[in-house]
């Protein structure tokens, strides 16, 4: 029987990986994905080929070659993870619960650094793991439970910080759970409108 080359250098290949991962990943994983989604012989240099069609599809790269813009970097290019733009948190067409735009928060971060910022706090499968961690769904700064205010509609709505300041991340550094706090809405616009504050800074400057 003759086996049939999988067609690596196909940015589809690629694509159909990404998603399969959640839609953000390392190059690696991706290589990985795409040899357990498409078993059969691979080129010995997967990895670079992933990278390859990777930098070509994405307005991100250098080496974008302007016909395709399906992968963005997700911590900036250097950051080592790609995300695909049709699965990314921040684009208005993917919005959930959480998602809000960029440009309703005071960012005291420049914005390319805020999309970072809520692209961490906003990855979906992170969120869903958070909430199943927490003990309770009130904001960490002011104690405000959007279901005791809200009744059902706002039963189980927090929203995540991501407390590391994106300046003083590693490049390509994964978000933890612990690096997560739960905020309301408005103590979370105030931590970014400030910039600076921390969740302690925040709450002791609460006046009631
Ligand atoms: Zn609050
Ligand atoms: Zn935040």
């Amino acid at each position: 029987m003759a086996v049939i080359a999988v067609p690596l250098s196909r940015f589809e290949t690629v694509a159909a990986a990404l998603r399969s991962l959640g839609g953000q990943a390392r190059p690696v994983e991706i290589a990985q994905e795409v040899r357990r989604l498409f078993p059969g012989p691979h080129t010995d240099n997967l990895l670079q080929s992933v990278r390859a069609r990777i930098q070509e599809c994405s307005s991100d790269s250098h080496h974008w070659k302007k016909k395709r813009d399906l992968f963005y970097s997700v911590h900036g290019i250097g950051g080592g993870v790609w995300g695909l733009r049709d699965m990314d948190p921040l684009n208005p067409v993917n919005r959930d619960g959480f998602v809000d735009y960029v440009e309703t928060y005071m960012a005291a971060e420049g914005t390319a650094t805020l999309r970072t910022h809520l692209r961490r706090e906003r990855s979906k499968s992170l969120i869903e793991r958070f909430k199943k961690e927490l003990k309770t769904v009130a904001c960490s700064v002011c104690d405000f439970d959007f279901g005791k205010t809200y009744g059902e509609l706002g039963c189980g709505f927090i929203e995540a910080h991501h407390k590391i300041p994106v300046a003083r991340l590693e490049p390509g550094a994964r978000t933890r759970l612990e690096d997560l706090a739960a905020v309301c809405s408005n103590c979370h616009r105030m931590l970014h409108r400030s910039g600076r504050l921390s969740i302690e800074d925040l709450r002791s400057r609460l006046r009631r």
